[in-house]
């Protein structure tokens, strides 16, 4: 039986899958014992990849083009695109259109995507929803190391004698990664591990020291283990010296950072605290793997740096074992990042200075390009609230349920002129295209992703579209077409973008930018169906990709020397009468469950919307186990079940993001959440709601 090797389609892990197809019909899909990213394993998600792709199937699947509710052909559908796109330029200006995209599209489907927007339509309004998930990170590492780059490898965790993991239950949502740490441990009696989370988590099996920190005060944390490294000598000086820029500024800033103050903001033991820093100081392979936890936050970009700052001065990142490795939620938010998917970024990692902006416009030879950042995703929404935006291309994602404020992004959706949403199943936000395009799902689309550790994999079609579903990627070329841009978008397939896409990363790029997969840039057809998993950068010098990044003290910045950042890091506070909500995922569900939500085995743990309470609050207010409560707030409100649980602090609540409104009219979380975003990344705060809860 014919094998086809692909990567599962869920989380930022990248496992490989092995697919055992016969006649268009799935047979199995396993674990492939090979990938690097997994070795053998999966999680639930994964091992149910067979039931998924069947109930996805059989269940409310898009198969042709509707435009205004009648079924039409592609070719009318994508001049209807077309016609409105230059309608809204010639009325409104090339900022009155904007896409939205999604760290579920592919690589080679990004890239076209934004070549169009950015090189020919000519905005940058082009965001995705990974802004939603790691932008702080992006943002963090470029300020500390003048780059996009994550420093570490999967490997890392298997050698490192610490690991401290910072807002992330990687149990449920790394679950392999975490898979990866259990074996590790197992291995080295002398390793530990550290959870940095407000809530107990099914991380915490594994934890030697867990700091139930108040919400949103880890910068608080690592500005005093800096200090605490500064005045025990923990500091290597010498790696200071050599590479660094802006040590003093930090350790200014970190001055007033005592045990007492950290325990005081925190609200944790100090004894908690002390542990935490003597284990740090005195561990030199030390891994922080950090996730939405730190991200999605006010200050997220600061935090990611004040823990960035700690492994500068202790000079830990470069060598097997050690490094702050942000981990990614989406199957392809990095390759979303390497294509130029955020609105503040070009292609290949450039930015919007004069000499980028020049050298993709020469690259692309376009007849224009965008010169500033385009509308990050929080205020892309606010202009299409607003009337701004006139002509808005949302694909595979469902800001309807997902994005802060979903109220309002579904009145913004609804006053748009033209909403098209290209998707593989009927959404939230489906319900308010005026132009609905069927995409290929996972199974049917053939191109690459790249996973948390930078590792580009290919994922594989193995069987038949139905109906007349198409590539993401297709559908933008034949767009491009009708604009009359054919001679730049001659694609034939997934190939000749991903050369094309390669070739742009080594353009005029003498080392001065880390992303560069050049080596790949003349792969034949052949090659690049076949590729196997690397990672970046692949160039004439490292053919074989590139493990672990900045070994030779060097980096992107314009002196070459890494720099400390310093924030000021700030608390939330709930008054009196209200909770800060926390939300996050289940380990068996993804996104907005338009897919999983499909399977039994993976709804029938939590087949129900939840709110978790302390048992102290749940006694005040009345509310016992199971009963249904409200939950609410200017916004909006939620109605849900109480889970009265010692896994959550008093004064603090959890619920999970996944139920969207197809499942019930109060079961979206994100209607809570402010619109509040990080000044830096543009990422909201998605961690820290203020809301009161009473019996429904
Ligand atoms: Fe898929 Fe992530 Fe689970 Fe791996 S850990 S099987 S990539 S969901």
């Amino acid at each position: 039986m014919p094998e086809i090797l692909s990567t599962c389609p869920y989380c930022g892990v990248g496992c490989g899958v092995s697919v055992s197809v016969l006649d268009d019909d799935v047979k199995t899909v396993l674990a492939t014992p090979t990938h690097p990213a997994n070795y053998g394993r999966l999680c639930s998600k994964g091992s149910n990849l067979k039931e998924t792709l069947l109930s996805v199937r059989d269940g409310n699947r898009l198969t042709h083009p509707v435009v205004y509710g009648e079924a039409v052909s592609w070719s009318e559908a994508t001049q209807t695109i077309a016609r409105k796109i230059e309608q809204s330029i010639a009325q409104y200006g090339r900022d009155s259109v904007a896409f939205y995209l999604s760290g579920q599209l592919l690589t080679e489907d990004y890239y076209v995507a934004n070549k169009l927007m950015k090189g020919f339509i000519g905005t940058a309004n082009v965001d995705t929803n990974s802004r939603l998930c790691m932008s702080s990170a992006v943002a963090a590492y470029k300020r500390a190391f003048g780059s996009d780059s994550v420093p570490c490898c999967y490997e890392d965790l298997d050698v490192a004698d610490l690991i401290v993991l910072v807002g992330s239950n990687a149990a449920w949502t790394h679950p392999v990664l975490y898979q990866r740490m259990v074996a590790a441990k197992a291995n080295n009696p002398n390793m530990r591990v550290v959870s940095i989370d407000p809530r107990q988590t099914a991380t915490n099996d594994l934890v030697d020291l867990h700091l139930p920190l108040l919400p949103s005060t880890d910068g608080f944390l690592f500005q005093g283990l800096l200090r605490y490294l500064i005045q025990t000598d923990g500091i290597d000086q010498g790696y200071i010296d050599r590479h660094t820029d802006g040590f003093e500024a930090a350790a200014n800033s970190a001055e007033a950072m005592s045990l007492e103050r950290v325990s005081r903001e925190t609200g944790l033991d100090q004894s908690l605290v002390q542990t935490f820093f003597d284990w740090f100081l005195a561990t030199p392979k030390t891994v922080s793997f950090y996730s939405q936890g730190i991200n999605q936050s006010a200050t997220g970009t600061d935090k990611c740096n004040a823990i960035i700052n700690c492994h500068l001065a202790t000079g830990r990142l470069g060598y097997a074992g050690a490094g702050p490795f942000s981990i990614t939620g989406q199957p392809n938010a990095m390759g979303g990042r390497e294509v130029g998917g955020l609105a503040n970024q070009l292609a290949a990692h450039m930015d919007f200075s004069s000499g980028d902006i020049d050298r993709v416009q020469r690259f692309w030879n376009s007849p224009r390009i965008a010169n500033e950042a385009g509308l990050k995703a929080v205020d892309l929404f606010e202009a299409v609230a607003e009337g701004k935006i006139k002509v808005l291309w949302i694909m595979a994602t469902n800001p309807a349920v997902s994005l802060p404020n979903s109220n309002k992004i579904r009145a913004a959706l609804e006053i748009c002129p033209t909403v098209i949403v290209s998707d593989v199943t009927h959404t939230d936000t489906s319900d308010f295209a005026d132009i609905v395009l069927p995409a290929l799902g996972w199974g049917e689309k053939d191109g690459s992703v790249t996973n948390s550790e930078r590792r580009i994999s290919r994922q594989r079609a193995f069987r038949q579209a139905p109906g007349s579903a198409k590539a993401d990627w297709w559908a933008i070329t034949q767009v491009a077409h009708q604009l009359g841009f054919q001679e730049y978008f001659p694609y034939q397939s997934p190939h000749a973008i991903f050369v094309e896409h390669a070739a742009l990363s080594g353009f005029e790029n003498q080392g001065s930018r880390a992303f560069d997969i050049s080596g790949l840039s003349d792969l034949s057809e052949l090659e690049y169906q076949e590729l196997t998993p690397i990672q970046w950068p692949v160039t004439a010098t490292h053919p074989q990709g590139t493990d672990r990044l900045f070994e030779d003290g060097q980096f992107y910045t314009a002196s070459g020397r890494a720099q400390f950042v310093s924030g000021k890091p700030k608390k939330i506070q709930a008054k009196k009468a209200e909770f800060i909500l926390n939300t996050g995922r289940l380990r068996d569900q993804w996104h907005t469950m338009t897919r999983t939500g499909a399977v039994p085995a993976l709804t029938v743990h939590d087949p129900l919307p939840f709110v978790q309470i302390n048992p102290e609050d749940a006694l005040t207010l009345g509310i016992k186990h199971h009963q249904f409560v409200q939950v609410s707030n200017v916004l909006g409100r939620v109605v849900m079940r109480a889970e009265v649980s010692q896994s959550i602090a008093s004064g603090q609540l959890f619920s999970p993001i996944h139920w969207n409104q197809q499942f019930a009219t109060h079961a979206v979380v994100c209607n809570l959440i402010e619109s509040v975003v990080d000044p830096v990344s543009g990422q909201p705060e998605s961690k820290a709601a203020i809301v009161a809860i009473e019996p429904y």
